[in-house]
């Protein structure tokens, strides 16, 4: 008995020292590409956050209010500060510490797709402005779910995000989301509740789909073989927005996942607790 009340006592002492909340456990990842889970304290009203001028996801976490915040790929380890409105300080700053990503060389057949023609550019780039806007799109409410299901049954991670890829030799953009290995036609489910705002057929990403679950929380799903849904549409959580495919530049069938926070693409394993240091 008595060695029960000293673990408890032991428990309840380091949940006071530390005062961390599951959403932290799960979701701070300081790192390029992560997330920081910061407190911005007890207050009634909502604070509102920005990060590099963009606005942030501010949540009520029991007590508190928490701002969830997308660290850029690029950013060097080191201090970095969110700007805060009504909250307890006009500045939060926190440390990111650094992460090494990987190198993977792909070879592919389609010469093209690695070196597009200026017709191609021009496609290229009036599609990048599209999804770029897209991902700036910031609504107010609060995400159905934070921690989001994965958007297909089973399936192997393939490629992680962050890694650093070389087509046919010539280095191009980090990989931007998560590839899931599942066979074409697979559902692809929303991982949290949220309203499509963009559905194309572009040049690298095929077919693809953008679902905004709420405060700058944007899912992307493309190479889709189908599209399920329409802009405009709201998609419960677990609802199809479309199937898995090969469409645009990709070497077969998967599914690649995009999870963007304040206009920052970050590791989508994050948020379903298959993130590796
Ligand atoms: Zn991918």
């Amino acid at each position: 008995m008595r060695r029960l009340l000293l673990l408890l006592c032991t428990l309840c002492l380091s949940a006071a020292a530390h005062a961390e909340t599951f959403i932290e456990r799960l979701l701070d990842r300081r790192v390029p590409g992560g997330v920081a889970v910061l407190d911005l304290g007890a207050q009634a009203q909502a604070p509102r956050a920005t990060f590099q001028d963009k606005p942030v996801m501010v949540l009520r976490d029991g007590e508190r209010w928490i701002a969830v915040v997308g660290i850029p790929l690029d950013t060097q380890g080191g201090p970095q500060s969110l700007q805060v409105t009504g909250g307890q300080a006009p500045r939060m700053s926190f440390d990111v510490g650094t992460k090494r990503y990987a190198e993977q060389h792909i070879k592919l057949a389609n010469q093209r797709q690695v070196t597009p023609n200026p017709d191609d550019l021009r496609r290229i780039e009036r599609e990048l402005a599209e999804q770029q806007a897209a991902y700036r799109i910031f609504t107010p409410g609060t995400p159905s779910n934070i921690y989001l299901d994965r958007p297909v049954d089973g399936g192997r991670l393939s490629s992680p995000f962050g890694l650093r890829r070389v087509f046919n030799g010539q280095p191009r953009n980090p990989h931007s989301g998560l590839d899931f290995a599942v066979p074409t036609g697979t559902p692809i489910k929303a991982p949290a509740a949220g309203r499509v705002i963009l559905v194309g057929d572009y040049f690298f990403n095929g077919k693809t789909v953008f679902v905004d679950h709420g405060q700058g929380l944007i899912s992307m799903f493309c190479h889709l073989s189908a599209i399920d849904v329409k802009v405009g549409d709201a998609v419960p959580r677990g609802g199809v927005v479309g199937k898995v495919g090969a469409t645009g530049r990709a070497t077969g069938p998967h599914l690649h996942w995009n999870v963007s926070l304040n206009d920052v693409r970050v590791d989508p394993a994050i948020f379903i607790d298959a993130f590796k240091p």
